[in-house]
């Protein structure tokens, strides 16, 4: 109480009308992407948030009259420390929950036998709600602690389990997409459902998730693959997405055998990306995983449904996949977003997805084109746009979040560098530039001291 008494409250007769008594600020650095060559790197900044959403960026210099402004009282205001800044929340655009515990494991097959020996079983066990319950916990929880506020998730066919999932992701506090899987074909007999229960669940599902009437949490329609859906479900699938405008999200040209086999069911189709696009299913709000295959003809008719791809560097290494040439995709002007794809990758941090996006481009920049050109590596102003504001754009959430532009929710993490706990040594003066260099590289969710969703505080360590 002494503070609060203590403190200063600046043009309290404002205060409300100008954005409600939860108002708070940051001063301090910060570091965001206003573009894919655009990363801002400001030293002594503010950030002021009224009802979750940013109301002010201004230099420090400025502190008071923004304080004044939208009646923020001095007991809000957070004033960074040496070592630490603030950067906008991860976007992690493709993860399946349910494998969370197999991630790191088998990792001895490619694609098709990995799903048959370990992430079907897996999957199939989600018909136990208390095993759904412990594991979805599991998994929130870990992806908020490496910092990821906006997570795309694939639940399992079970419609009661990935209702379990969206709850929880509410519970905590995270934005998300949820999916509820739709298999009807090519499945294991333990694993798979009617094309008539798959389409009446997926409705009753959608219908669960809209009802809850929460901005953080929206279903997304889910087709696992071209695989394992017929084209006269993803055709009624699509429908269901345009009737409730909804998302949808599936895998595209992970790995050959995948993409030779989807040749064979498909026979009518030009490519991969023509048996989605004549069933409808490539929208401006469909969001492709992997596309590591994709042809120049597939990766235009994406552009032109202005469809997006999820990249995931990890997965595509762990299952020997191959390497997506991001570079490409982008130059083509497709939107593309960062995705652990655990439990095709190991690991459900972003920061992890960074380095290996970071990795594998360097790879790819070694060999050359048809024509006999190398392409540029991405660099980490590149990979950390991918991790945030490119996210947001692949999953249309760019007028909401992704960086600190006024009027966007305050999605964002405090990091710090400052040592313990954190397993980072910064022993020369860095620069806020160079400290965000040394998190990608080195730090993970020990150096996520805060993690703010829509205002909330929803980590903190
Ligand atoms: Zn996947």
């Amino acid at each position: 109480m002494a503070s609060v008494k203590g403190s200063k409250v600046i043009a309290p007769a404002r205060s409300v009308s100008a954005g409600g008594t939860d108002g708070f600020l940051y001063v301090g650095p910060y570091v965001h992407s206003i573009g894919l060559n655009d990363l801002q790197v400001i030293e002594e900044g503010v950030i002021a948030v009224t009802n979750g959403k940013i109301c002010a960026v201004d230099s420090k210099d400025n502190l008071n009259r923004v304080a004044e402004k939208f009646g923020i009282s001095e007991q809000n205001f957070h004033f960074l420390d040496n070592g630490e800044f603030l950067i906008p929340g991860f976007v992690d655009t493709h993860i399946h929950a349910p494998q969370y515990p197999n991630a790191g494991l088998g990792y001895d097959k490619p694609l098709l036998g990995w799903l048959d020996h370990y992430t079907f079983p897996m999957e199939a066990k989600y018909s136990d709600e208390q095993f759904a319950e412990t594991i979805y916990n599991a998994v929130v929880k870990r992806t908020l602690s490496y910092g990821t506020t906006t997570a795309c998730y694939f639940a399992t066919i079970h419609v009661a389990t990935a209702i379990v999932l969206a709850d929880i992701v509410l519970k905590h506090g995270q934005r998300a997409f949820v999916g509820k899987v739709n298999m009807n074909v090519n499945h294991p007999s333990y694993y798979g459902e009617s094309s008539e229960n798959s389409l009446k669940d997926t409705e009753t599902f959608v219908n669960a998730i809209l009802s809850k009437k929460n901005d953080l949490i929206k279903p997304i329609i889910t087709p696992r693959f071209a695989i394992s859906c017929d084209m006269e479900l993803m055709k009624k699938l699509s429908d269901i997405a345009k009737k409730h405008d909804v998302h949808i999200q599936t895998h595209i040209s992970e790995n050959r055998d995948e993409v030779k086999y989807v040749a064979e069911l498909f026979p009518e189709c030009k490519s991969y990306a023509d048996v989605y696009d004549s069933a409808g299913l490539l929208t401006d709000k469909t969001i492709l995983a992997h596309g590591v295959y994709l042809t120049d003809d597939e990766i235009k008719t994406i552009v032109k449904r202005s469809s997006s791809v999820s990249h995931c560097p990890t997965s595509n290494s762990c299952l020997r996949s191959g390497i997506c040439h991001v570079r490409k995709l982008l130059q083509n002007g497709v939107q593309v977003g960062l995705g652990t794809d655990i439990s095709g990758g190991y690991s459900p941090s972003i920061i992890e997805v960074m380095k290996a996006a970071l990795a594998v481009s360097i790879d790819l920049s070694f060999e050359k084109d048809k024509s006999n050109q190398q392409t540029c590596a991405l660099e980490l102003k590149e990979v950390f746009y991918l991790a945030t504001l490119g996210g947001a754009r692949a999953l249309r959430l760019d007028n909401k979040i992704g960086n600190f532009e006024i009027g966007k929710e305050f999605d964002a993490l405090v990091v710090s560098l400052r040592g313990e706990p954190g397993g980072v040594d910064v022993l020369t003066p860095l620069n806020t530039l160079e400290l965000l260099q040394k998190f990608v590289y080195l730090g993970d969710d020990r150096n996520v001291k805060k993690v703010y969703v829509s205002g909330k505080i929803v980590k903190q360590i």
